[in-house]
């Protein structure tokens, strides 16, 4: 008998017909013998919804962020309940939970709060007992009881974490899709769907724009080494499963996805003289506007002075610019420059690392396309490009191929 936290999304959970839907998939599981704990999104686009309703009266400053979240946790409320009178009309015994009374305890920080410490008492009895317990993704408390929400796409981390302290077997998320596909399957056509992955490359892809795992839930189940399985609620396919890498019978490709991202920018801030403290200097003011940055890359000319580029997200580009064209003065840069046109792509693959040559051939498939490399940067296992928006969908396309990632 095996233990499952099933985690349900918003798409699986859009309507009544699709809530039934689930509720089978969980009597079946159950009916096999296993003991399943469920985790739920909101429906559909209820927390979108939500959060436009918030921002139409202002909620961006934070002193209306605590209720914010009493707004935004509404919606799992609701499919906890939905979804549990659904299982008990089924003849199954269900209880729904939201997060404060599970109780799943979190830090103060509204909107973005972090999990502390989950209590597995209830949930324990409940699977003693046979009954389901249904638990409000997304959702928690703080120490004096005020309702918090951990961040956008949450849910997963809830599932993840619940798994976790549980002692799950695996951390099951259904989505509508497959599984964690090598690429976009909307960009290539022969992009396939994985049947495992490791928690490292999940987690680059997760957080390189690959939508369909929270990079929060796949750093809680690499910590406590519960798998996490990705599936379709609309089929019965076994999806991805990822594990450590350990597991023996993993195959290994040297690449196993790409992800890419296209709303991105750069900015360059052009002779910079080459002391100490200048890279802090143009980026403090950067981080204290919480603009996130990405890629940063820096080079000494012969004349001793530098040219320091980085990327940023698209949206942040016009705020970006602002700030870099005073701290450019302060610093006695020449001048400022930039472009918003631009998209990173990475190739992600532990095979990297017991195989050289992975950049180089890269480098010439992009070559072979006329495609020019903007910016480089690498870890252990990912290797990223920045080039031109334009060639982001030939250059992925080229890339998938050459790698033989359509191939089983
Ligand atoms: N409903 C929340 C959101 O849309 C949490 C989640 O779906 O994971 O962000
Ligand atoms: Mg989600």
């Amino acid at each position: 008998m095996s233990l499952f936290v099933k985690k349900f999304g918003g798409t699986s959970l859009a309507t009544l017909d699709h809530i039934k839907r689930v509720a089978e998939k969980i009597i079946k599981a159950r009916d096999q013998g296993d003991d399943v704990v469920v985790v739920v999104s909101a429906m559909g686009h209820e927390t979108d919804r939500l959060a436009t309703l918030a921002k139409e009266i202002g909620a961006n400053d934070s002193n209306l962020h605590r209720e914010v979240d009493v707004l935004l946790s509404t919606g799992e409320q609701v499919t906890t309940a939905l979804l549990t009178m659904t299982l008990i009309k089924m003849g199954c015994q269900a209880k729904s939970y939201t997060g404060g009374q599970v109780s799943i305890t979190t830090n103060t920080v509204h909107t973005k709060a972090r999990i502390l410490d989950i209590n597995v008492d209830k949930l324990q009895a409940d699977i003693a007992k046979g009954t389901i317990a249904v638990v409000a993704g997304f959702q928690g408390v703080d120490e004096n009881q005020n309702i918090t929400t951990i961040g956008r796409g949450g849910s997963d981390t809830t599932a993840a974490a619940l798994a976790s302290v549980l002692g799950a077997d695996e951390c099951q998320i259904y989505t509508d899709v497959e599984g964690v596909f090598t690429t976009d399957p909307r960009v290539v056509e022969g992009a396939r769907c994985l049947s495992r992955n490791t928690f490292e490359e999940m987690l680059e892809l997760a957080s390189l724009g690959s939508r369909v795992l929270h990079s929060r839930a796949v750093e809680i189940a690499s910590k406590y080494k519960v798998p996490i399985r990705v599936l379709s609620t609309f089929s019965d396919a076994e999806g991805t499963l990822i594990t450590n890498e350990d597991n023996e019978t993993m195959e290994k490709p040297i690449i196993s996805g790409i992800a890419f991202t296209r709303d991105e920018a750069k900015l360059t801030v052009l002779g910079v003289p080459d002391i100490p403290g200048v890279a802090a200097q143009i980026l403090g003011p950067v981080s204290d506007a919480n603009v996130e940055v990405d890629m940063i890359v820096q080079n000494v000319a012969a004349d001793k002075s530098t040219d320091f580029t980085f990327t940023v997200r698209r949206e942040d580009y016009d705020a970006a610019m602002k700030i870099l064209n005073k701290v450019a003065n302060d610093v006695g840069a020449r001048e400022v420059s930039g472009d918003n046109k631009i998209a990173k792509l990475s190739l992600v693959g532990v095979g990297m690392r017991s195989h050289a040559g992975v950049a180089s051939k890269m480098f010439q498939v992009l070559f072979d396309e006329s495609i020019n490399i903007q910016m480089i940067s690498t870890s252990e296992i990912k290797i990223s490009v920045v080039v031109a928006e334009k060639y982001i969908e030939l250059a992925v396309r080229a890339l998938h191929s050459a790698f033989d990632l359509d191939k089983d």
